[in-house]
């Protein structure tokens, strides 16, 4: 394997981050400041970090303390060892006062720094984990099928399975939100192209490739389902709220990473994304194959935030990224039950992209304006309407 090639920039670059014409759905204006800079400069606006952002973000935490007030939770908070979701449980539960209940979904490929990173965290701030393991059976059979539809969202199907987990066990313990570790300063928003999120999708990639039946949907026990009358339930019907609360934070990670060291004992799992160990697989593959290099869009978010210099972010896509180690990938290849022989071939079939499958997007797309609706009022996450709409 290569190990001197990162994904290569082409054409035009903009004037303010690293987006250049590889990321789908750029477009420059002309001053050459691209699309998701204008993105992000509306995102700012809609979550500002002022006096009356953060009030805007004391009354949301006076909701939650209330609505569970009498309930052992008061909310669902996502974990994974990560720098995002440790620092997301501490100030949940340290800061603000909340009651919440850790929720891991481990799909067969947890890094064990990571692991051990959510049990210190969980211990030390007296939260309870509650780890939600995947069917491997299923979550094999979609990783294999994915590699053979042969498009970039090698992640989909493991995402889904989030989701599901932090829902169910909202459903299951009646509570009405569930908190995310996400900002668009420090990790952007993925083109639709290089990670598209829906449930149909997966189900039409598993018709077209799976072996291994799914097992059906439940109120707590979704699986790998979530298609769109799915959500209207645990969104509407449940009114089950999710809330990425770093958009109205100040969120620096440097300083994130002091806090969390001191506090919980955490430790860097290597890379960003690499609690979970497939993402080493990923970046092989989107890199090698797909010319797709998500650092793209992460570095220029970063800029954006005034967190790294474009000099610094174009010095660091010069060489591949640390997560792509050739042990980890075998690793990974050996626990799909495959050979490095067929793994080579599913790199050889023709790019797809979502476009080629059955998706919810026309759905989608004609749901505008409700999205943009939910997105205003933060019933979805802000980001939902620009990442469907806006990134492709
Ligand atoms: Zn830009």
């Amino acid at each position: 394997m290569s190990q001197s090639v990162s994904a290569g920039h082409a054409g035009q670059m903009c004037v303010r981050c690293i987006v250049d014409t590889t990321v789908p759905g750029h477009n420059f204006d002309a001053d050459g400041i691209c699309s998701y800079c204008r993105m992000q400069d509306h995102l700012e606006k809609q979550h500002p970090l002022t006096p009356e952002g953060a009030k805007k973000l004391d009354t949301l935490i006076g909701q939650i303390k209330k609505k569970g007030k009498d309930s052992a939770y008061d909310c669902v908070v996502g974990v994974s060892g990560g720098r995002d979701s440790t620092y997301c449980l501490y100030l949940l539960k340290k800061v603000y006062g909340l009651k919440p209940l850790a929720v891991h979904f481990n799909d067969g490929f947890g890094n064990p720094v990571a692991g051990e990173n959510m049990h210190k965290a969980t211990k030390k701030l007296g939260v309870e984990l509650r780890t939600i393991t995947s069917d491997w059976r299923e979550s094999k059979d979609l990783r294999i099928a994915f590699l053979n539809a042969s498009t970039p969202d090698l992640g989909t199907p493991t995402d889904i399975g989030i989701a599901n987990a932090l829902f169910n066990v909202a459903v299951k313990e009646n509570v009405k939100y569930i908190i995310i570790g996400q900002s668009f300063r420090t990790e952007g928003i993925a083109p639709l192209e290089w990670n598209y999120l829906d449930g149909r999708y997966v189900l039409d990639v598993h018709s077209k490739f799976g072996k291994t039946p799914l097992r059906k949907w439940k109120p707590t026990d979704g699986g790998f389902n979530l298609r769109t009358r799915h959500m209207f339930y645990y969104t509407i019907v449940k009114g089950i709220r999710t809330i990425p609360i770093f958009y109205d934070l100040p969120y620096i990670r440097s300083e994130v990473d002091k806090i969390i060291k001191e506090e919980l004992d955490w430790v860097y799992p290597g890379a960003h994304y690499f609690d979970d160990l497939y993402q080493s697989l990923m970046n092989y593959v989107l890199r090698t194959k797909f010319n797709i290099d998500r650092r793209k869009y992460n570095y220029s978010a970063l800029i954006r935030s005034g967190q790294m210099s474009k000099e610094q972010a174009l010095e660091l896509i010069k060489t591949v990224y640390v997560i792509e180690d050739p042990a980890v990938i075998n690793l990974c290849i050996k626990r799909l039950g495959i050979t490095r022989e067929e793994f080579d071939e599913y790199m050889k079939l023709p790019p797809k992209t979502f476009r080629d499958y059955q998706t919810s997007y026309q759905l989608i797309k004609l749901m505008r304006i409700p999205i943009k609706i939910a997105s205003k009022l933060n019933i979805i996450p802000s980001t939902t309407y620009a990442k469907y709409f806006e990134c492709g």
